[in-house]
């Protein structure tokens, strides 16, 4: 069994180091190091998580809840645990400076315990597993009980790993690449078979498990699975049909719904339903629930689509609304009755136990169109295989006139790629392009607004560091409403508040709109946006989707020819 302390010593290495191919060696001395039991828990303790991203299983801490523990634990008044986050800007380094002040003021737990007994990595998990579970009534006091555990049993270095557990950002600079790469390295198994495995189970601690007790062979048994969602294959932006059809030949045109996607499984009578970002949504759709499962003739399938609001007037309601269904646990009729739904199918990944993903486009169709019965609330929308630039035209016309978003324009001979964004799934939509940023900050407002957090700080994401880089505010495009909805989704992620102005974890996607794009010293990633304004919080898009700082250059580019 490895201890906790041991993890945390290499993990403080790994931090240390800043080149890319050292790190890989690290982690793969990790796994190399820990027992199959605990590989999969350190796979993901490496990379900020606590559960694989497809998992129902949640910590759901924030900071608020890990200060408050790290307040009991320390004896120290909440306030000066705030001002230390401000001082450091990092819950580690709060968590190691606060308690190691505590050891010397007031004696606690950890006084009493024998050096000797050491936390083990399971012994960890298994505190966080608590926290996950801990439900209802006396909830937060349970889950600030199990961190206060953990707290008191370990000593300083484990201390600030344990707090950077508790929010899942680990900051030691290590992602899905490098764990990859590790795992290839350590198991000697080749880093394709290990990018497959994980592409088909959405899971690098399983695909670190089977690697180390089966070799590439097991790896290549892997394969997905009803009830375990995989990534979704995501869209580039095209600038104009032309540009598509000289880059693809002859393409598949369909609608783009202005709407919200969902991953649907289906075993025989059981129906689950996932969302963008692979959360659970089946209890809030009851009626999609029912509708597909009369739709569906098959025993086993794996089917993506967008769902969408229609109105009184037939055009698609607003986004937002949407996602008041998707997040909606209580009342769920109500809802139901208030916000109709309806699905449009798109593709299929998996039929009768089978999976189809390498398959091309046209062929999965093919399948897609034979296993669906159309209904009132489900059916497979048109799809237009043509090279002729005017009947695409018509066609986005069409779908502008109906009140969506556009076209999407896909390669008919292209697999279905998890997780990719590529030239095979194009988007065309009239209004200029958005950026999806990141929020990592905020001000409190003036007179009427004070309760209100408004003036957003953005971030876009960096690679190549790991890290956010600042790209200025938006305060334009909030409706009051939408301030009050704001604040109360930001209150759980303020990191520390120094005057008016608050960090906040970064977490949740702003679509901004912009009339262009300025270089800039004044924001971390060098660039600037005139005029921003909020489009639509994203909060259908996980962190992973932040754009990136090619994007921002590459769009600063194109904008000045
Ligand atoms: P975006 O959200 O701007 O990155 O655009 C891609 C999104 O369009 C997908 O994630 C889906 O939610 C949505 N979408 C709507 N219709 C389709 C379609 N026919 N095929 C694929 N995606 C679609």
């Amino acid at each position: 069994m490895t201890s906790f302390r041991e993890f945390c010593r290499i993990c403080k290495i790994i931090e240390e180091t800043t080149g890319s191919l050292d790190m890989t060696g690290f982690v793969s001395e990790l796994f190399s190091l820990v027992t199959s039991e605990e590989l999969p828990i350190v796979t993901h303790f490496v990379m900020g998580e606590i559960f694989p991203a497809w998992s129902d299983e949640e910590v759901g801490l924030g900071p608020g809840l890990l200060l408050n523990a790290l307040s009991r634990s320390s004896g120290l008044p909440l306030k000066e645990i705030e001002k230390i986050v401000r001082e450091t800007g990092d819950v580690g380094k709060t968590a190691v400076k606060a308690l190691g002040k505590a050891s010397k003021e007031q004696v606690t737990f950890s006084s009493f315990l024998d050096s000797s007994v050491e936390l083990s990595i399971i012994e960890v998990f298994e505190r966080f597993r608590n926290i996950a579970h801990a439900t209802g009534k006396g909830s937060q006091t349970s889950r600030i009980k199990h961190l206060q555990y953990l707290f008191s049993s370990a000593s300083a270095e484990e201390v600030g790993y344990i707090a950077r557990l508790a929010i899942e950002d680990m900051r030691i600079g290590v992602g899905e690449g490098i764990v990859r790469d590790a795992i290839a390295k350590a198991f000697n198994v080749p880093v394709a078979s290990v990018e497959r495995g994980y592409m088909l189970t959405n899971d690098m601690g399983l695909v670190a498990v089977t690697a180390k007790e089966g070799g590439n062979e097991a790896l290549s048994d892997l394969g997905l699975q009803i009830g375990r969602p995989i990534k979704l294959m995501l869209a580039q932006v095209t600038p104009d049909i032309e540009t598509a059809i000289k880059d693809l030949g002859v393409v598949a045109a369909e609608w783009k719904f202005d709407g919200a996607r969902v991953q649907i499984h289906k075993k025989n009578d059981d129906i689950s339903l996932y969302s963008r970002r692979l959360e659970n949504i089946t209890g809030s759709l009851p009626d999609i629930v029912s509708a597909v499962k009369k739709a569906i003739k098959a025993d086993s399938a794996i089917l993506d689509g967008e769902v969408v609001a229609i109105g009184e007037d037939g055009r698609p309601r607003p986004f937002q609304e949407i996602l008041k269904r998707f997040r909606r646990k209580y009342n769920v009729q109500d809802k139901v009755r208030h916000i109709p739904l309806t699905l449009n199918l798109f593709d299929i990944m998996y039929l009768n136990d089978e999976s189809l993903i390498e398959l091309p486009l046209q062929e999965r169709r093919k399948f897609l169109v034979a296993s669906i019965e159309n209904n009132d609330l489900v059916r497979v929308d048109e799809q237009l295989i043509t090279s002729d630039s005017l009947q695409i035209n018509n066609m986005y016309e069409q779908a502008l006139q109906a009140g969506h978003e556009g076209i999407m324009i896909k390669n008919p001979g292209s697999p279905y790629s998890p997780g990719k964004r590529g030239k095979n799934w194009l988007k065309k939509k009239p209004i200029m392009e958005t950026l999806d940023l990141v929020v990592i900050g905020a001000e409190w407002g003036y007179g009427r607004r004070t309760s209100f957090l408004g003036s957003y700080a953005l971030a876009c994401y960096d690679p190549e560091t790991g890290r956010f880089l600042s790209v200025g505010k938006v305060a334009t495009g909030i409706s009051d409403e939408q301030l009050a909805e704001l604040t109360e989704l930001f209150r759980e992620h303020i990191i520390s508040e120094s005057g008016i102005s608050v960090e906040i974890r970064p977490h949740i996607l702003f679509e901004v709109a912009f009339e262009e794009i300025q270089k800039s010293i004044n924001y971390g990633s060098g660039y600037a946006l005139r005029f921003p304004r909020l489009v639509r919080i994203r909060d259908d898009k996980s962190l992973e989707e932040v754009d990136t700082l090619e994007r921002l250059e590459d769009m600063y580019r194109t904008q000045r020819k």
